[in-house]
């Protein structure tokens, strides 16, 4: 397999100008510099064109620049760009309607706008604050819910994102995700996710939290920045028992895997269980800033004032939003199933033959690969997963790392079988390269 020329002159020159100016704490993966991009393909400013497993972290939900979606924004930029939370507009109701009748709960569901995956987990905590009369949460090791001050007090992905950033918002306290992979706690012989439920309760409310000051829990369905982890059958069903039990809402962070990425909606209703908030964010709009929280109508019962921004409900990313939502639930969804299952039984066979995947793991197009150096021990591999990352990108794949040691691949949900094949021969080359530099 042959490598692009890559970083090219153009991209060169432009990052000198990028490291002069662009603020250092952004963590770029490698110098891929975008022009443009097409569905599942994008084009660096040297003329080079890759297939796109990243999708602006799961944000280019329907594909880069679908027409359906570029002729929503372009009919409302001719209309106005925007009027604040002041006042109201149809695209903002549409869009508000249509996301409600997604809600995966039965009751009737309001929301709540932003601009930003943060923003949403925001919301949703000061909803939980003020609706249950409570302070204190409960959320999980290797959480990524976002970088503001309250969001950030849940995650605990990697310890850059928190050092030098103390004192957060208090009233936090962690428990294990349930990875199956990487159980920390004792196996007790049950479902793993329960196992962790039981924690909760018999260590968590025993010692630190008082289960009747626990305004909520907030957990991601599927693990994203953390390594893309997908809990045990058992975690959801026995969360939301917990919950019932101490009267303690369930906030549910779909900012990376929901919008049909894993074949529903809502990654969620994989488990049948009913949350009481959900966040939402990256790929709702298909690339236009947005981002909320859909709630039960019993729970959003916050006063006038108590919340709002000046940018929510903006109309361009309302009209990029609701053309998305089209999209979604007309064919997309119903296609990362499909194809999202073909690239990860092709890979469980790739792993058959390589030594240094450890796991392969995921719902729909939601999959990760995590590396290791030996399969036995599964001492985690950061220099592979990083090796493979690195030649996936010399040989036209874009994709990202989570966690510490795994590759993420969350495609648009446009990705036909074509353009699968050929992420997955440039996968399988990555790693077979990655472990003749790194295994022999
Ligand atoms: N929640 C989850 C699950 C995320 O994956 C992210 C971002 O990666 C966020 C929240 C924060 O979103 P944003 O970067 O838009 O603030």
């Amino acid at each position: 397999m042959e490598n692009l020329p890559v970083p090219g002159t153009r991209t060169k020159e432009l990052l000198k100008r990028d490291e002069a100016v662009v603020s250092a704490s952004y963590p770029r993966a490698y110098p891929f510099m975008m022009d443009h991009g097409r569905g599942c393909e994008v084009w660096d400013v040297d003329g080079n064109r890759f297939i796109d497993f990243a999708s602006g972290i799961a944000v280019c939900s329907t594909g880069h620049c679908h027409p359906v979606v570029v002729n929503a924004i372009k009919s409302q930029l001719d209309k106005f760009l925007h009027i604040s939370s002041d006042f109201y507009h149809p695209k903002w109701i549409e869009f508000s309607e249509r996301v409600a009748s997604t809600a995966p709960f039965s009751e009737p569901a309001k929301v709540f706008l932003g601009n930003s995956g943060t923003e949403a987990v925001e919301a949703a905590i000061k909803l939980a604050r003020i609706h249950s009369g409570r302070q204190q949460f409960i959320g999980f090791h290797g959480a990524f819910h976002g970088r503001t001050m309250g969001s950030l007090a849940f995650t605990a992905s990697k310890p850059v994102y928190r050092r030098g950033f103390m004192p957060l918002m208090n009233g936090v306290s962690h428990a294990p995700f349930p990875n199956p992979y990487r159980p920390i706690l004792n196996d007790t012989g049950s479902d793993y996710g329960e196992t962790v439920v039981d924690y909760i309760e018999k260590v968590l409310f025993q010692y630190v939290v008082p289960a009747d000051d626990c305004a909520a829990v907030l957990v991601e369905p599927i693990q994203g920045e953390g390594g893309y982890v997908v809990p045990p059958a058992g975690f959801f069903p026995a969360l939301r028992k917990l919950c019932d039990k101490y009267g303690i809402l369930l906030i549910v962070d779909e900012v990376q895997s929901g919008v049909g990425r894993t074949g529903k909606m809502w990654a969620v209703e994989n488990w049948d269980v009913e949350p009481d908030i959900v966040c939402f964010a990256k790929g709702i709009a298909s690339g236009m800033p947005l981002g909320g929280i859909l709630a039960r109508e019993s729970v959003m019962d916050w006063p006038t004032g108590a919340h709002g921004n000046t940018f929510g409900g903006n109309p361009v990313s309302c009209s990029a939003g609701i053309a998305t939502l089209d999209l979604v639930e007309n064919n997309l969804m119903t296609n990362a199933s499909e194809i999202g299952t073909y690239v990860k039984d092709a890979l469980e066979e790739i792993q058959v033959r390589h030594p240094s995947i450890g796991d392969v793991r995921g719902i729909g197009l939601m999959i990760g690969v995590e590396f290791v150096s030996d399969k036995e021990s599964r001492e985690p591999s950061p220099e592979i997963r990083n090796t493979v990352e690195e030649e996936a990108f010399r040989s036209g794949l874009i994709t990202l790392g989570c966690g510490k040691n795994t590759l993420r691949l969350a495609p648009p949900l446009v990705l036909n079988r074509a353009q699968a094949d050929e992420a997955l021969a440039i996968i399988e080359h990555a790693v077979t390269f990655a472990e003749e530099e790194l295994l022999t």
